[in-house]
């Protein structure tokens, strides 16, 4: 994982490359973009931003993180709440399970799905160029102490 202040430069390059004008406010949505280390939404990073910048508008945040997008700099997640939700494109592969309860977002990695998932493609006579594998579930209730599991 990289250090804020050089995401920061990864992202004020490719709005370079893109022919976008660096104003203070999109250094600030740059700024809070490379600082979230969670799964936020547009109006999350908005939020967030408005606080240093109340007159910032949302329309400014969904063209500048649009634009990372399309460069590749964030990664746009469409869990099922229907709402897209990004992270940082320059982390290690992982998965995620979204707790539908809560719609906590938990990262995982598991080589043997990274096996299992090219075993199968190879059967089928492909190679993979990239996947998503969301997991949907809940917490299970803690087993009480003392009493052991699945008797048969
Ligand atoms: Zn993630």
């Amino acid at each position: 994982m990289r250090g804020i202040d050089q995401r920061v430069a990864v992202f004020e390059e490719q709005l370079r490359q893109s022919g976008l004008r660096m104003t203070q406010q999109r250094r600030l949505i740059l700024r809070v973009l490379a600082e979230a280390d969670d799964h936020p939404d547009a109006k999350g990073i908005f939020t967030r931003a408005f606080a240093h910048d109340p007159t910032l508008s949302l329309s400014t945040v969904y063209r500048t993180m649009k634009i990372l997008e399309t460069q590749g700099a964030i990664e746009r997640h469409a869990f099922e709440d229907g709402v897209s939700r990004y992270e940082h494109a320059d982390q290690q592969h992982h998965d995620h399970l979204i707790d539908i309860e809560t719609g906590k977002v938990v990262e995982f990695s598991s080589p043997e799905i990274e096996a299992l998932q090219a075993k199968i493609a190879a059967e089928l006579g492909y190679e993979i160029v990239r996947h998503r594998l969301e997991l949907y579930g809940r917490r299970k209730p803690p087993t009480p102490r003392g009493k052991s599991k699945a008797k048969t």
